[in-house]
C-alpha cells in the first residue's frame, strides 16, 4: 500500500547526534501554504506511476508527519495539513471511498510539546499513532544529548496522550554512545518496558559520539533484543519491535518498495519501481519555489536495494520477488557460506538474517551483493 510523508524541518534546539535536517526557526505559516501547494500540485502523481492501472497498491493509506519536530507547530497548523492530504488523496477518482481516512497516521512528537490541548487536537485531527522521541530514561543523557525534555516529562507526556485517547503508541531509544553502561541501558529499557508502548524503536548512535567498541554495542544489543522478547515485543526489524499487530504499517511499506510520496525539503518519493526523487532540503527554497531531483535505478541498484530493505527484516527476502535474471546475479557462493555458517536462513524460497545476526545485517546483506568484492 502507497504512503505519504510530509516533512517539518523545525526544532526548538538541534540534539547533539542529529543529522535530519532541520532548522531552528518559527516561520511555520508560510511554511505550511507551501506544503499545500506542493500537496495540490502532486495531486496525480500516484496515477501516472508506472503500473498504476487503477491498482490497490497506489492507494495511499498511511499518513506519516516527520522532522525535525511537527509536535512544535501549533495544531490548527497541523490540521490544515491532515486535511489538504486526505481531501486530495482522498478524491473519487482514486480508488478509495469517498472521504477516505488513512488507516494509520503517525505524528512524531517530542515529549516537552505533549500538553493535553495538543494531544487532543492530534487525536481530533485524525492521528491514529504518535511516535515520541523518548531517547533516553537518564537525564544525565539527556542533558548531554541537549534534549529539551527529562525522563519524568516523557512519562508525563505518555499519559496524556494515553488519555487523549491514543492506543497505539511508540517511543524512540538510543543505544551504543559513548558512557551509556549496561546498567543505565536496562533501566532505559525497562523504564520503556513499564510504560507498555504498542512499539519501541531503538536505533545505534553513528558518527563521533558512537561507542567506538563494537562488542559493547553488539551486547546492549543482545540485551535490548533479549528484554523486548521477555517482554512480549516481537521484533519485526533491525531497529522496530512492536507488540503483535502492531508494527508500523508505514514503514513497513518502505521496506517493501512499496511506493510512496514525500513533501517537505529534503523529502524523498519513490514510484516503486525504479524512479526515486526529492526536494533540496532548503526551507527557503522551498518556500519560495519547489526544487529537486531524481534519479532512475540501474538494475544493480533495484537488485541491491530488494535485499538491503527486506533482509532488514525478519521477514526476510521472498525469492519470489527478483527476476530470473535477479536471481541468476545473486552471490550464490556467499550464500550458501553465510548459510553454513549460520549467518542467513534459507527456508523454501525465503532468505533472512537469524536475529542474532541482524547486529551486523548491513555487513551481512552487502556481501550478497553482486558486484561486491573482498
Ligand atoms: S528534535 Fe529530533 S529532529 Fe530535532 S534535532 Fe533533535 S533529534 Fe533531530
Amino acid at each position: 500500500m502507497a504512503g505519504l510523508y510530509v516533512h517539518f524541518p523545525f526544532c526548538a534546539a538541534k540534539c547533539i547526534y542529529c543529522d535530519f535536517y532541520s532548522r531552528v526557526r518559527k516561520d511555520w505559516t508560510p511554511y505550511v501554504e507551501a506544503l499545500l501547494r506542493e500537496l495540490s500540485d502532486r495531486r496525480d502523481e500516484f496515477v501516472k506511476m508506472p503500473g498504476y492501472a487503477g491498482h490497490d497498491v497506489f492507494v495511499p493509506t498511511t499518513l506519516y508527519f516527520g522532522g525535525g519536530t511537527p509536535s512544535l507547530l501549533p495544531a490548527p497548523l497541523l490540521a490544515r495539513v491532515a486535511e489538504a492530504a486526505r481531501e486530495t488523496f482522498g478524491r473519487p477518482s482514486c480508488p478509495a471511498p469517498t472521504g477516505h481516512l488513512f488507516e494509520e497516521f503517525t505524528i512524531e512528537v517530542n515529549p516537552d510539546d505533549v500538553s493535553t490541548e495538543k494531544a487532543t487536537a492530534w487525536r481530533a485531527m485524525g492521528a491514529t499513532r504518535i511516535s515520541m522521541g523518548v531517547q533516553s530514561f537518564d537525564d544525565r543523557h539527556l542533558r548531554w544529548m541537549r534534549r529539551r525534555h527529562t525522563a519524568a516529562d516523557a512519562v508525563t507526556a505518555f499519559d496524556r496522550l494515553r488519555a487523549a485517547g491514543f492506543d497505539n503508541l511508540s517511543l524512540d531509544l538510543i543505544f551504543g554512545f559513548t558512557g551509556l553502561t549496561d546498567e543505565t541501558w536496562a533501566a532505559s529499557i525497562a523504564a520503556a518496558v513499564a510504560l507498555r508502548p504498542e512499539h519501541i524503536s531503538c536505533y545505534q548512535m553513528t558518527g563521533r559520539y558512537a561507542e567506538p567498541d563494537e562488542e559493547i554495542c553488539r551486547r546492549q544489543y543482545r540485551m535490548l533484543q533479549e528484554r523486548l522478547h521477555a517482554a512480549g515485543y516481537g521484533q519485526y526489524e533491525v531497529s522496530n519491535y512492536a507488540l503483535p499487530g502492531k508494527e508500523s504499517q508505514h514503514n513497513s511499506a518502505y521496506w517493501a518498495r512499496e511506493p510512496y510520496l514525500g513533501f517537505g525539503p529534503g523529502a524523498h518519493s519513490f514510484d516503486g519501481d525504479r524512479r526515486r526523487s526529492w526536494n533540496t532540503p532548503d526551507i527557503d527554497a522551498y518556500v519560495a519555489s519547489r526544487q529537486g531531483g531524481e534519479e532512475w535505478l540501474s538494475d544493480s541498484e533495484v537488485l541491491e536495494e530488494k535485499l538491503m530493505l527486506s533482509l532488514r527484516t525478519v521477514r526476510g527476502l521472498d525469492l519470489s520477488i527478483l527476476t530470473d535474471d535477479e536471481l541468476c546475479r545473486l552471490n550464490k557462493t556467499t550464500l550458501e557460506e553465510f548459510s553454513r555458517a549460520g549467518k542467513i536462513i534459507l527456508e523454501k524460497a525465503v532468505i533472512r538474517i537469524p536475529e542474532e545476526e541482524l547486529f551486523v545485517s548491513d555487513w551481512i546483506i552487502s556481501r550478497l551483493f553482486p558486484e561486491y568484492t573482498a
